[in-house]
């Protein structure tokens, strides 16, 4: 690729220093290669033409990792399977956020996870995860990983350091810990996992086995703005980026984050699997990152109203909101390290059960009776029968999904009609 001149890459005017939400807009693009465009066309190729011959096997050398990348060489254009500029340019972006070396897009989360976690497990290796997990990370670790040879131990989600420390114990005696996968805040429970715990439970594994099992955090909850897992000892951080990067329901997407050592190695499976995203989902992405942090604040201002709202209401039992936590609950304490906020999609429950739950969702007018979240409409879902409805009946009780829980996730519509929506439905409970 002709690669923008390095003022396309500035990070900072003379000692100030910018901004991610200011260098969404400029960043890693160089309008000369486009005419002047001021906005990144869609490059939607399928191949790329080398100038000469030695130019596309030198190219091939790299992509391939023949041979160790030349000072100031960068890797060329191919083929889209395994780069593209509007993919590259959002990877460069999306970086910044999380003040990660290098990043990878792909075409779903799950993608981006299956293809992570393919890089670092080798039959007889195991993964040390939290519980509850996404359901189709759940799928893939207790369905598919065990069919290439590896195992899994979970530990629930807000327990103590003792439950980590007992289930990667539990992970040596079955073979070698090759990642410890963690998703937090939980989903729909936002009950959190605290990474520092993760990141020595590593570290105690890099003494005793010889090898450092990755941290690999899916950050999809909080992330990029309200939680940046690579400054609390994880390696890695996964996005489906469906939800608040893309943030109006209308792409599917995911992203990896991290240490070029490490990237190197998903970029590598990604090209072979084909898991990476698209032209035009790339430069809807890019679309999306401009106003991240404006929906993200605007989202995470109205759930704060919402859940008070909700905190008073005689007809709900229990709202399990972040903001909500007490200074003397032991996760309170890894809030205030490791979150910067709540958040915008937390989980409340209704007096009752299930019918209950199912009245209020059939009621709502204004709210999108509908599973993702992050988008800029608000959405509500019930997770015992939709998102979570694999998990058997007594694990789902253990996992606090009970059957009057109800997850919103929160946009940016104004936040009293919003409540107004919620009011009138709450009538039917
Ligand atoms: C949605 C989601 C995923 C899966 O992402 P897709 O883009 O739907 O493949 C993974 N993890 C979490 C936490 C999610 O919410």
């Amino acid at each position: 690729m002709r690669k923008p001149r390095k003022s396309y890459r500035h990070r900072s005017i003379g000692r100030h220093h910018l901004r991610p939400e200011t260098l969404m807009m400029s960043y890693g693009y160089d309008p000369r290669l486009s005419e002047g465009s001021v906005k990144c066309p869609i490059f939607q190729t399928s191949t790329f033409t080398f100038k000469t011959a030695e130019e596309g096997k030198a190219f091939f050398e790299l992509a391939y990792g023949l041979r160790e990348k030349r000072p100031a060489e960068d890797p060329g254009l191919i083929y889209s399977r395994l780069n593209n500029p509007d993919l590259e340019i959002l990877e460069e972006r999306l970086a910044l956020w999380d003040k990660a070396e290098s990043g990878l897009v792909f075409c779903s989360g799950m993608a981006a996870i299956a293809t992570t976690l393919l890089s670092f497990l080798s039959p007889g290796d195991v993964i040390v995860h939290s519980e509850p997990v996404y359901g189709g990370t759940e799928f893939l670790v207790h369905n598919i990983l065990p069919r290439f040879g590896i195992k899994r131990v979970g530990f629930l989600a807000g327990s103590d350091a003792k439950a980590v420390d007992g289930a990667v114990r539990e992970g040596r005696k079955l073979g070698r810990v090759g990642v410890i996968f963690v998703e937090t805040p939980a989903n729909p429970t936002n009950d959190l996992v605290d990474l520092r715990q993760c990141d020595l439970a590593a570290e105690g594994l890099a003494r005793s086995q010889g090898h450092r099992p990755l941290v690999v955090v899916d950050n999809t909850f909080l992330g990029p703005l309200w939680q940046q897992p690579l400054d609390h000892g994880a390696d890695l951080v996964l996005y489906s980026l469906t939800k608040y990067v893309g943030g109006h329901s209308d792409v599917i997407a995911g992203g990896c984050l991290g240490a070029e050592e490490h990237i190197s190695a998903v970029r590598g499976m990604r090209t072979i699997l084909g898991t990476i995203s698209d032209p035009h989902t790339g430069w809807l992405l890019m679309r999306s990152l401009e106003t991240l942090k404006l929906r993200m604040t605007s989202a995470m201002k109205n759930a704060r109203y919402v859940a008070e709202f909700l905190a008073d209401h005689p007809k709900v039992d229990k709202v399990h909101y972040l903001g909500f936590l007490d200074d003397d609950d032991p996760q309170f304490e890894v809030y205030r390290r490791q979150c910067l906020s709540p958040g915008s999609t937390f989980s409340f429950q209704v007096f009752g059960g299930e019918a209950e739950a199912f009245r209020l969702l059939n009621r709502l007018k204004l709210v999108k009776l509908a599973v993702s979240l992050g988008g800029t409409e608000s959405l509500a879902e019930h997770p015992g029968s939709m998102t979570h409805s694999d998990v058997p009946p007594d694990e789902q009780i253990t996992l606090g999904i009970t059957p009057a829980l109800v997850r919103l996730s929160v946009g940016i519509e104004h936040p009293e009609d919003v409540i107004a929506d919620l009011e009138q439905a709450l009538k039917a409970v």
